[in-house]
């Protein structure tokens, strides 16, 4: 029969790997993909959602596409771990499916205890959003229900973690509701265990530019470290003071999402070791594993990285089963923050194997003082990429 592709991970690296493997091999290549949730909320653009921006709607999609229009079987299931003798996916209800190469693009889990006093179940009080769906929805409830004078306090993560300015670019739209509403005397405190971040210079300018004195960014020599959580208190505690919020937006720790790890394909790190030309595993030369899961070099985890990997990925896999041509790997990233209405800036690269990981080979940043109409076009390629990236992950 025809070789056997399994993808875990209907997100930005499954589903796009999914579909450009099942696209270009011409029905050739039997391909499916096994998702957990029937539908996909994209944590890119969650944001522009919390800010009023774009629709809970607009940034949720389905699989239907990918199913009628590439012929991939999209199984709604947890893949509960990954049988590396027999080549096998087990899932949850006692299901084997047989590979012939996997792909595995899970994401991300969140260390609930990275942040003591902080849990699952805490997050349904102090929401984390970190993956969207409901906790998106949840944010953005609480977010809305703030009254001029009352404080937010986000916990910022630590290195490494999906889409480094996304805790920075979600300040800026706390504060852009904040002060549509006319509550400038609301504040965001931001407690962060990094000393630096990204694009830090443009977003210090935007706040201080857009929200005078509604943004406060503390790093550890501010605060002296994040402590702990207490729900019940909705306080924040760190070694030189405690921080209380009507909205605690606690963003923890990371590492790849669960079935990588528990198919050993993780290390010390807590995230994948890949081959840098291909992104197949360094544990497993059947096994490839894309985005966020991976340690994909100079490349930020990102949706747009995840996307790109997955092509990569796509192409080898296809030369592998089928001896279709492999070009050498080009990878590429572009992450769009918005600060206010219209004010949008971005950062990113170009990548390539080299020194045995992915290394950067040309970079780009948005600049401070920049014109408002280059901003304003800034923010306008990022509705364009959003619209081509989505299409291009779901069909
Ligand atoms: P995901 O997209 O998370 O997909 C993983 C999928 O796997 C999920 O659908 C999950 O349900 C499924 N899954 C996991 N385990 C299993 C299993 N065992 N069985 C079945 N299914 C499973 N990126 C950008 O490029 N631009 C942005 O502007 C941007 N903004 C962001 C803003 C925020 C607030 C956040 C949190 C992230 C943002 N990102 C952005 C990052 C981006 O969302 C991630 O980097 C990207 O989604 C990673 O893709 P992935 O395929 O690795 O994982």
């Amino acid at each position: 029969g025809r070789p056997k592709v399994v993808v875990v991970g209907g997100g930005a690296g499954g589903a796009t790997a999914a579909r450009y493997i099942a696209k270009d091999s011409e029905g050739t290549i039997d391909v499916t993909l096994v998702e957990a949730n029937p539908r996909y909320t994209t944590c890119f653009f969650s944001n522009l959602y919390l800010g009023g921006f774009r629709s809970f709607d607009s940034i949720t999609h389905g699989y239907d596409r990918l199913a009628s229009n590439y012929g991939i079987s999209v199984v709604n299931a947890v893949a509960e771990a990954v049988d590396r003798d027999t080549s096998e996916v087990l899932l949850g209800d006692g299901t084997r499916l047989p590979y012939d190469r996997l792909v595995l693009s899970p994401g991300i889990d969140l260390i609930w205890d990275s942040v003591d006093g902080y849990s699952e179940e805490a997050a349904e009080t102090m929401p984390h959003a970190w993956k969207a769906g409901p906790q998106t929805e949840l944010l953005k409830a609480k977010l809305d229900a703030i009254g001029n004078g009352e404080q937010i306090v986000m916990v910022a993560p630590p290195n490494p973690y999906r889409c480094p300015p996304g805790p920075y670019e979600r300040a800026s739209m706390f504060a852009h509701v904040l002060k549509a509403k006319g509550h400038t005397d609301a504040k965001i405190v931001i407690l962060d265990p990094k000393e630096k971040f990204s694009k830090q210079g443009l977003f210090s300018e935007g706040w201080e530019k857009h929200y005078p004195g509604m943004v406060e960014w503390y790093g550890p020599d501010v605060h002296g470290g994040i402590i702990g959580v207490d729900p019940s208190t909705d306080e924040v505690e760190t070694d030189f003071d405690t921080f209380t919020g009507a909205l605690v937006n606690v963003i923890p720790a990371q590492r790849a999402g669960r079935i990588a790890r528990v198919a050993d394909l993780a290390d010390g790190s807590g995230f994948c070791p890949i081959d840098p030309a291909s992104m197949r595993s360094a544990m497993d030369e059947r096994i490839y594993v894309l985005g966020d899961a991976a340690i994909a070099g100079d490349m930020p985890k990102s949706a747009f990285s995840a996307n790109s990997q997955a092509k990569v990925a796509a192409m080898t896999i296809r030369g592998d089963l089928t001896g279709s041509k492999v070009f050498p790997p080009r990878y590429s990233n572009t992450c769009w923050s918005l600060i206010e209405d219209g004010d949008g800036v971005k950062v990113g690269g170009q990548y390539a194997p080299g020194e045995g990981r992915i290394s950067s080979t040309s970079t780009f940043i948005s600049q401070t003082g920049e014109d408002p109409a280059l901003r304003r076009a800034t923010y306008e390629e990022s509705l364009g990429w959003y619209a081509g990236i989505t299409s291009d992950i779901f069909g």
